[in-house]
């Protein structure tokens, strides 16, 4: 039987080239460029509720850093260094072998150094701590929403939700589209790029990315900004052909896991925009703007005729109470 210290040497120690000192101390060692804030989030994806536990364990060895990744994006940081806690049921190499060359592909992919964790025995769970960098006081945080803002997102949200739907069987989807949606699901791409781009071009006010659903995820845009916003559905991407609409379009506005990025941009900032969408080739869609608050600060949902749209779910709450509408 492997001990947990072959496991991190066999599995965990990589070259950190980024690092003063990279696992196998009590701690890891880093240098901040001068100048630069970090950016540090931490997620934590546990088997049965955040993944199925027979995923393929090279897609969640991705999707595990990809959803750090993510936040750091949402902050317009250059992500460089990453931890990763595991808690495993059992040193099962086969699986171990997959999900750390999945985590490696994405840290390759984004340049991120893993720089130490800790590996454990227990209900697969994985945590992983991520961090990036950023010139001082540049950060796109979610609070900096201005009033008359545009509303943008990224990508073609929602496929994430509609894979997970063929996957549960609630939809039968095509092959391709089947293929793009379960691709969106399991190895998602931070977009590092954009978010970097809009704090460096100083294109956006606020950002955030899109893990709970587009509606939910832009209501914490609008709550930290103290703001209303209108979305308007005529301006929302298509969706996919083929799909039951209702349900194509309840997975795009509160379906989640497609980090994709929300942000809010003035409206000067218009051509900027289109012409950075160009240069990233990513379609980036103006869906809505910022008002002042009428009352707390909320989400409208506007239809074509300029009336009102219910939405009863807006995204996905561990604690909610409205999971199993
Ligand atoms: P300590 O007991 O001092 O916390 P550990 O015995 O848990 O240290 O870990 C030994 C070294 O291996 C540490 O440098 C730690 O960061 C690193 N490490 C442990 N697990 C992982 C992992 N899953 N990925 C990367 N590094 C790891
Ligand atoms: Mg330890």
């Amino acid at each position: 039987m492997p001990t947990e210290f072959d496991l991190i040497d066999r599995y965990f120690a990589r070259e950190t080239p980024q690092a003063v000192l990279g696992p196998g101390d009590d701690c890891a060692v880093l240098a901040p460029s001068p100048g630069m804030e970090l950016a540090i989030t931490t997620d934590m994806l546990v088997s049965g509720t955040h993944f199925f536990p027979e995923t393929d364990p090279f897609q969640l060895g991705w999707k595990t850093l990809a959803v750090n990744v993510s936040d750091l994006a949402a902050m317009g940081a250059k992500p460089r260094w990453s931890l990763l806690a595991g808690s495993l049921p059992v040193a099962d190499e086969s699986w171990l072998g997959a999900f750390t060359q999945g985590f490696f592909a994405c840290a390759r992919r984004y340049g991120v150094d893993l720089v130490g964790g800790d590996t454990t025995r227990g209900p697969l769970t994985l945590c992983v701590t991520a961090l990036g960098e950023l010139p001082s006081g540049e950060a796109l945080r979610r609070d900096k929403a201005r009033v008359g803002d545009d509303v943008w997102v990224s990508g073609t949200p929602g496929l994430a939700a509609l894979g997970l739907a063929h996957l549960q069987g609630r939809v039968a989807l095509a092959d391709d589209l089947c293929a793009v949606c379960i691709g969106a699901l399991q190895k998602p791409m931070p977009r590092v790029a954009l978010g970097m781009a809009l704090r460096e071009r100083k294109l956006a006010s606020s950002a955030i990315d899109v893990s709970d659903g587009l509606l939910a995820d832009l209501g914490h845009i609008v709550e930290r900004s103290a703001l209303d916003a209108e979305v308007f559905v005529a301006r929302l991407p298509s969706l996919p052909k083929g799909v039951e609409s209702a349900l194509a379009r309840r997975c795009q506005l509160s379906g989640g896991d497609d980090y994709e990025l929300i942000f809010t941009a003035a409206v000067e900032n218009r051509a900027g925009l289109s012409g950075l969408a160009t240069e990233l080739d990513l379609p980036l869609w103006r869906i809505g703007r910022m008002l002042a608050a009428q009352e707390r600060g909320e989400v409208r949902l506007i239809d074509e005729q300029g009336g009102r749209v219910s939405v009863s779910r807006k995204g996905f709450d561990h604690f909610g109470q409205d999971q199993n509408q």
